[in-house]
């Protein structure tokens, strides 16, 4: 029998050889590699099955669990028979239903593995096998899955004494790679630039999109509306905005390119600028909500996809660009969306306009079509092998999972900086003071381990850390939202850890509650995450669940955005820019009709639009702020209460969402009692906010607001002791989030009942006032109500008589 090193060894020889060789040499080494494995499996099914008798002997088994047993039992039957043919057997079938559910030919997969092999520099590392022991394992998976993983092995013993629990990991596919010779020469030739901007020069041409510069250039010229597709980290959205630049679009009109994170369009604008050796404002800059970071002198725009639509309302044919990149299309965020269909739109009368479209998964071609046929430039990939291993059995707590397996990873695997996927800030705090406490207890048994995380409420100046190259003998592990995922590229990332999860919005149109949900990913976001490993070397992801849940739970691709969430905002802009009828938008993907009546009823609610669906004044107001429309109502409300002061400190303090809080952990208790203090007497949340008014963010928010109010005529008034008045605008936008206390101290909300809690954040958790307004639900443990006040019921008659009516 061949062991695996002779196996690999048989294969590296065969590609020198004739095809038929080839086929005659895979075939016997295949056959031998899948006895043994089938042996294996064999004997540790038949080990299950034995265990499983004797432990449930005597006992009724539902229907479910019988079905179960017969099938595993199926499973050994099968791999019996197999194993105890002949040695003539002359070929290897592979049971019909992975055909079906691939809808693949295997041979010829197999021998796109083969060609892949021989194609691949890396190849040495790679394993032929690896789908099929994938499919193995998962179908396996599916028998034993129930019953839990019984045969978890320890993991080598050389690092045992360092941690309790680990987590065991099996190899299951490799993520192909592409040629990369070039990428080393290049390399070489990059290392000896001189100074500092040489280098960064030199960088640029180490792109995989430099070569087609020219090429790319030529498509602009020649069509108005292009889709491009390229790898993360292939030089899209810093390179092109560029190459238009030196071509001279900058001379006919600023070139705009839209992010759908702000921290990306900061990074990203920061980095040209460092590239063109200009000062970040000046020639290069970016705009997202609340702060804009350009001047006149600037040509090259980066800004949101929000920042870009609000732009639609000053400037409906966007006169002042020449060319618009909606960057990162592919993640499908709400403004993006809409986006596509206004530019589209205005393609038309603007001739001279280019509209580029970039993404970095290979589905352009929904793209395209949607774009009227646009052609589709594809930038060809780069990127090295990535071993994608996955749990043996699912993780019940994912985050210590993820911290275990970077620890693991530190002290087992070689150099190379490690990316943990998390789902927000809170969890990343949480691991980012986990692994501290866990490095500090090792002491001087491991190497040192620079923690970063990054999400997108993290002060600015702590961002860039993320992007600092390690120190030699160091490793980095970067603690990162999905903001990782593709819209930010960090160099020197060789392992990834994905537990599998991200935070998402989720919205239940009949009830019109919108939450924030932790969600699994869909499997083109996992692969994503996987490919960031493999950016600058062979990686390796670790996935915190096993194959059987990515084959069968992950959904092919994340819903966009516009199907799953509140369009109030949309709605309230769309028909401010005079496109009233919805139903017949352009839409990419349509949002449900249920969710589009619903937000035209929330609005009508706030008085924002009359009963024909046009848009009343208070509407129109209500527009001129970059806030959700019941935070624009708030404050459009405030005028009646004469407290509009105090109700855009509010405003602008729950815009910035908790950073307000923010303190490194390791104070986190001074922190927590900082915010204790700003409950002092109970006034609720909202008030409390009030109260902290030093943060410099916030305040810049809370300027531009003033300015907004102005612009709408609202007259700038405080009342700082009339806390009613206060409340009263507060319920006047938030009506529709209110709540009553049940007798066992959980909370129902009143237009749709559900259950609900006061967040155990908030200073009334202890207070259980008997009605209150929320801000935000998130769902965590339990659905929390974030953000509250207390109110008094007869406002909510008086505030908004048309919606409710009380009984008692
Ligand atoms: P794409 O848009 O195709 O994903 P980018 O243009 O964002 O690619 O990134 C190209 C390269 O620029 C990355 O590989 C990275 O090395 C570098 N880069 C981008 N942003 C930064 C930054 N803020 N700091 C340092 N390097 C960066
Ligand atoms: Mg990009």
């Amino acid at each position: 029998k061949l062991s695996k090193k002779e196996e690999e060894e048989a294969i590296r020889r065969s590609m020198a050889m004739e095809e038929d060789d080839i086929h005659t040499l895979r075939e016997v080494s295949r056959q031998e590699y899948l006895k043994k494995r089938e042996q294996k499996k064999l004997e540790e099914i038949r080990d299950d099955i034995e265990d499983e008798q004797y432990l449930f002997e005597g006992v009724k088994l539902s229907e479910k669990e019988q079905r179960e047993m017969g099938y595993k039992k199926q499973i050994f039957e099968l791999l019996k028979k197999r194993t105890e043919e002949t040695d003539d057997a002359t070929e290897y079938r592979m049971p019909d239903a992975y055909d079906q559910e691939g809808g693949v030919n295997q041979e010829k997969r197999f021998s796109v593995a083969i060609q892949r092999y021989r194609d691949n520099a890396a190849g040495e590392k790679m394993n032929p096998f690896a789908e099929q022991e994938a499919w193995e394992d998962h179908q396996i998976g599916k028998a034993t899955l129930k019953f839990g993983s019984k045969n978890k092995k320890q993991m080598s013993d050389d690092y045992q004494f360092v941690f309790e629990d680990q987590i065991a990991f099996i190899n299951a596919s490799v993520m192909d790679g592409d040629k990369f010779d070039e990428l080393q020469t290049e390399l070489h030739e990059q290392s000896e630039a001189q100074s500092a901007l040489e280098k960064l020069q030199a960088d640029r041409k180490t792109l995989p999109i430099y070569r087609y510069r020219d090429e790319l250039l030529k498509a602009v010229h020649d069509h108005q509306v292009l889709v491009i597709v390229g790898e993360t980290g292939s030089g899209k959205t810093t390179q092109i905005p560029q190459y238009l630049h030196e071509a001279g679009y900058t001379k006919r009109g600023k070139v705009g390119c839209t992010q759908p994170r702000r921290v990306a369009a900061m990074s990203v604008a920061a980095r040209v600028s460092q590239e063109m050796g200009v000062k970040l404002g000046h020639e290069v800059g970016y705009s997202i909500r609340f702060e804009d970071c350009t001047s006149e002198k600037t040509v090259l725009k980066y800004m949101t996809d929000g920042m870009l639509l609000r732009e639609f309302l000053g400037e409906p044919d966007l006169a002042g660009y020449s060319v618009v990149m909606v960057d990162e299309a592919h993640e499908r965020t709400l403004s993006t969306d809409i986006l596509f269909g206004l530019v589209k739109d205005i393609a038309r009368f603007r001739p001279d306009l280019k509209l580029l479209i970039s993404s970095a998964t290979l589905d352009a071609e929904k793209f395209s079509d949607y774009f009227d046929s646009a052609p589709i430039f594809k930038i060809p990939g780069r990127r090295y092998p990535v071993e994608i291993h996955y749990t043996k059995a699912p993780e019940a707590d994912y985050l210590d999972a993820a911290i275990v397996t970077a620890l693991q990873i530190h002290v087992t695997q070689s150099p190379g900086d490690i990316l943990v996927f998390l789902t927000g800030q809170e969890e990343i705090e949480t691991a980012e003071e986990i692994m501290k406490h866990r490095i500090r207890g090792l002491g001087t048994k491991i190497a040192e381990l620079i923690i970063c995380p990054i999400y997108a409420n993290l002060p600015t100046e702590l961002q860039a850390k993320i992007f600092e190259p390690t120190p030699e003998g160091a490793r980095k592990v970067v603690l990162a939202t999905n903001i990782a995922e593709t819209s930010l590229t960090i160099d020197g990332i060789k392992y990834v850890i994905d537990p599998g999860f991200c935070k998402m919005k989720s919205y239940n149109p009949r009830t019109g509650m919108e939450s924030l949900l932790v969600t699994p990913i869909s499997k083109a976001s996992a692969n994503q995450r996987a490919g960031r490993s493999g950016r600058t070397g062979p990686g390796k992801c670790f996935r915190l669940y096993t194959a059987y849940n990515y084959y069968n739970d992950l959904d092919d691709n994340t819903v966009p955005e516009i199907q799953r969430t509140n369009l109030a905002n949309v709605v309230l802009m769309l028909k401010s820019l005079g496109i009233h009828d919805l139903l017949h938008f352009d839409f990419m993907d349509p949002p449900p009709s249920e969710a589009l009546l619903k937000s035209l009823e929330l609005l009508f609610a706030l008085s924002a639009l009359n009963k024909l669906g046009e848009l009343t004044k208070v509407g129109r107001r209500m527009a001129e702020f970059p806030l959700d429309p019941m935070l624009s109502k708030m404050i459009v409300a405030s005028e009646k209460y004469k407290c509009s002061d105090e109700i855009i400190s509010i405003a602008s303090m729950l815009s910035i969402g908790n950073s307000i809080f923010y303190r490194p952990k390791d104070k986190q208790v001074h922190a927590d009692n900082a915010r204790m203090n700003f409950h002092a007497g109970n006034v609720g949340d909202h008030i409390a906010l009030l109260k902290v008014r030093s943060m410099k963010r916030a305040r810049d928010i809370r300027d531009q607001l003033e300015g907004l109010l102005e612009r709408v005529e609202i007259e700038l008034v405080s009342n700082p002791n009339d806390f009613e008045a206060v409340k009263k605008s507060i319920t006047s936008g938030f009506f529709p989030h209110s709540a009553r206390l049940q007798k066992n101290g959980s909370y129902r909300t009143v237009k749709h009942p559900q259950t609900v809690h006061i967040h155990p954040s908030s200073g009334l958790a202890q207070v259980l006032p008997r009605w209150v307004v929320y801000h935000e639900l998130v769902l965590t443990t339990k659905e929390y109500m974030r953000q509250v006040t207390e109110l008094k019921p007869e406002w909510l008659v008086e505030i908004a008589p048309h919606y409710y009516q009380l009984k008692d």
